[in-house]
């Protein structure tokens, strides 16, 4: 079991479609709902009913619909999705690399300075599996950093975890479960590596605080003093990170 699931936390059942493009509806019992009440997340990639006592899914899904035109409107607002193709620029450890495709090339992927501009993220072999490489690689590095800086973490606050795993959570960047095993989204990999100290050191300290209270944040701000300077980059520019390798 995780810690971090609360118990009744939605599940992705249903869907709608708006202008070609399908999102999961969640769906909230209330018992303090007085309406039906919806949102889009920020990266508007999921909507949220909220439902008051006596209505069901049927409602939920009707007020989704009448409320389309609000969410392809949220649509059109979000950032473009940039994929992992030939001339991308993606960021790796916030710094712009530009996607070059290098199919003579031996090896996999590689970074390479340029003689002028941003410098170039080089992957080799058939441009079908671009994309893949691309994200197998970013996911390898995300590892690493993260397996060295949770080794860190965890002997400077004397704590020990069974594992680190990479997934591609769209909701958290971290988690830790009741098992000890810390799982990180390999997006991070695109922030700056002081947001990477961050996120590392936060579910280490839940090894040993398993909430967000008073003595959590001493934990991680005594192992991490600027600490608040990754929050505020994560809170400012996170939901970006999600427009990168998008269906890749
Ligand atoms: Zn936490």
């Amino acid at each position: 079991m995780n810690f971090f699931t609360r118990s009744g936390a939605p599940e992705a059942t249903k869907t709608i479609t708006v202008d070609g493009t399908t999102l999961p509806v969640k769906m909230r019992r209330n018992a303090r709902a007085r309406r039906l009440i919806m949102r889009l997340n920020k990266a508007a990639t999921e909507v949220t009913v909220t439902l008051p006592p006596g209505a069901g899914e049927a409602d939920a899904l009707r007020f989704a619909h009448e409320h389309a035109g609000w969410i392809a409107k949220r649509l059109t607002e979000r950032p473009a999705s940039v994929p992992f193709a030939p001339g991308a620029l993606v960021p790796v450890r916030d710094e712009r690399h530009v996607i070059t495709h290098r199919p003579g090339a031996r090896g996999t992927v590689w970074m390479e300075e340029s003689e002028a501009g941003p410098p170039l993220l080089c992957v080799a072999g058939d441009e079908a599996h671009l994309a893949r490489r691309t994200r197998d690689w970013l996911k390898r590095e995300a590892r690493s950093e993260l397996r060295a800086r949770c080794a860190y973490y965890g002997q400077t606050m004397g704590l020990t975890y069974k594992r680190v795993d990479l997934r591609d959570q769209t909701t958290r960047w971290g988690s830790c479960s009741s098992s000890g095993v810390l799982s990180f989204s390999w997006r991070l990999i695109l922030a700056p590596v002081h947001v990477l100290d961050y996120v590392a050191a936060h579910e280490v300290a839940h090894l040993q605080e398993m909430n967000h209270g008073p003595r959590f944040w001493k934990l991680v701000e005594d192992a991490l003093p600027t600490m608040n300077r990754s929050r505020q980059w994560l809170k400012k520019n996170g939901t970006n990170l999600h427009v990168y390798g998008a269906g890749g």
